[in-house]
């Protein structure tokens, strides 16, 4: 009779594993973060290597079809993340892949422009006292985000490797010497200056064995159906216009959900979730064809592959952001965030956020910075999420350049390159 699998264990042979390259700065995960974080430290002189378990750049924003950049501004008119977030949105306008409100709206209380923003998806959350207002937030094509960002990692010299997962980080007296990875090759250790996780998941800092918090969380599906009519989407509904003539988004599973949490780091769960969800999609989008005017000739015709999860890991790191944090100034900040579902509600990120508290040589970035479950609602967006991979990127290259290692870097000069670089810190 087989063993349970709690009850068996293998003993492997000691193994060697080759060094297959040594770099400056080793970005793990090629979300949206990653792409931010490897980017801006090649751009800032470092040799960047990006490892992705898939196939494309963008993570949940491409390959979960979270086609919405909510909020690049404070909810009150001014922009709050700008630098390579920006620079992304003005790449994917400049080939038509984007809708959003210009300027001159935002924080425009105008209920015609609400509701047409509205349609796209682009306002959220309890109106404030009077009424909702125009955000700064784009929708955009999923396909002309991971064009841009392969365009943008190209410039910038970065090495990319696609299908390798990173397995386990090699510490030494507090520094990760090596990460160990894994693709079509077997199994290598890549040596490393500097690593930025950018995983999502905190996978680095979770095998180095520092502290953080797991998050159970509703899985979602987000999925595209064509050929809809455009009168079918409503002002404020369950499905929103998307770039591409006759497409609509159906975020959240439309009307349908999967009614437990899981732990997005079990492989099981997640496995189950995906079938679950998969099917939940095939029977929204039967559901909205029969009951809605304007989709009887819908067809699915894009489905996420990644499931939508909000949050896994936190890191507990240097800082831990809690609610109590929202407008506090920080000495050592390093990007800034409104608020999706709310007005007049900003927070600053420190430094400190990004920092493991046991090892000198790891930033963090992304959806699992050291926040709590409060502040993640807004962290975990994708703006701020490229906002903290640009200050993991920068900071990475500055700390080579240096000597110093990422806890002893200056945070001063760090500030000063953001801000060159078109990153909103004040
Ligand atoms: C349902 C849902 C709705 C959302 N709605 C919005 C919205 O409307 N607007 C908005 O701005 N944000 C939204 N968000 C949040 C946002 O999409 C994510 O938080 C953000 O995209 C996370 O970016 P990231 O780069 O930190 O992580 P991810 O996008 O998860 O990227 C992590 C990357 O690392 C890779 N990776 C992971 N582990 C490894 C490993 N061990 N080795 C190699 N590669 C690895 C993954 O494949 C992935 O590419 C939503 C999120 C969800 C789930």
């Amino acid at each position: 009779m087989a063993a349970t699998h709690e009850q068996a264990f293998i003993d492997l042979p000691q193994s060697r594993v080759p060094v297959t390259s040594t770099v400056d700065v080793l970005v793990v995960g090629g979300g949206s973060a990653g792409l931010a974080a490897a980017v801006a430290a090649a751009r800032n002189g470092a040799q960047v290597l990006l490892i992705e378990r898939f196939s494309y750049i963008g993570g949940l924003a491409t390959g979960g079809l979270i086609i919405l950049l909510l909020t690049l501004d404070d909810g009150a008119g001014h922009q709050a993340v700008g630098g390579l977030c920006q620079e992304i949105v003005d790449r994917m306008e400049r080939r038509k892949a984007v809708h959003y409100p210009p300027r001159e709206q935002w924080n425009v209380p105008d209920s015609k422009l609400v509701e047409h923003y509205s349609q796209w998806g682009l306002v959220w959350g309890s109106p404030a006292p009077e009424g909702h207002r125009i955000r700064y937030s784009v929708a955009f094509d999923a396909h002309e985000f991971v064009y841009a960002a392969d365009q943008m990692l190209k410039a910038a010299g970065v090495r990319v490797l696609y299908q390798t997962w990173a397995c386990e980080p090699v510490v030494k007296n507090g520094s990760i010497e090596a990460i160990v990875i894994q693709n079509k090759a077997g199994r290598q250790a890549i040596a490393v200056k500097v690593v930025i996780d950018a995983t999502g998941d905190g996978d680095i800092f979770a095998g180095a064995g520092e502290s953080f918090e797991l998050e159970r969380v509703h899985p979602w599906l987000w999925f595209e159906m064509s050929n809809v009519e455009a009168a079918a989407v409503p002002g404020r509904g369950l499905y929103f216009h998307t770039p591409g003539g006759g497409r609509v988004l159906v975020p959240w599973g439309g009307e349908a959900r999967v009614n437990r949490k899981i732990d997005a780091t079990d492989p099981d769960e997640v496995s189950a979730a995906l079938t679950d969800c998969r099917d939940m999609v095939i029977n929204e989008a039967g559901r909205l064809r029969s009951t809605v005017p304007g989709f009887e000739n819908a067809t699915v015709s894009l489905m996420a592959d990644q499931l939508g999860i909000t949050e896994s890991r936190r890191l507990q790191g240097d800082y831990v952001m809690t609610r109590d944090d929202l407008d506090r100034q920080f000495d050592d900040v390093i990007a800034r965030t409104g608020h999706w579902t709310k007005y007049l509600c900003v927070y600053n990120i420190p430094y400190r956020s990004l920092l493991p508290r046991g090892l000198d040589n790891l930033l963090v970035a992304g959806r699992c910075i050291s926040v709590d479950h409060r502040v993640h609602h807004a962290t975990k967006e994708i703006p701020p999420c490229m906002a903290t991979g640009e200050a993991a990127g920068t900071a990475a290259a500055l700390a080579i350049k240096s000597g110093l290692n990422a806890k002893k870097l200056d945070v001063a000069a760090l500030q000063e390159q953001l801000r060159a670089q078109g990153a909103i810190l004040d």
